[in-house]
């Protein structure tokens, strides 16, 4: 065993790059969720997270009707 036995260190690091996985939706998968360590992790943008905490719903439920209440206004 010797230094000369380590593979150069050419390969990049890997870059987190993963968008919401939802079918044909563009969004950032921000939020992601794995059900352990042994299985890769999942990421979907906050609307389509399929492990939100009801707080968290009912949370993005009353910004979404804020935002259609706003569009009503204007
Ligand atoms: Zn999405």
């Amino acid at each position: 065993m010797s230094d000369t036995d380590k593979p150069p260190l050419t390969k990049a690091p890997e870059m987190h790059v993963h968008y919401c996985e939802q079918k044909d939706c563009k969004e950032w998968g921000g939020w992601g969720n794995s059900p352990s360590p042994a299985v890769a992790t999942r990421w979907w943008c906050f609307e389509h997270f399929p492990h939100k905490s009801n707080e968290q719903e009912q949370a993005y439920r009353r910004k979404l009707d804020a935002a259609e209440r706003e569009k009503i206004i204007q």
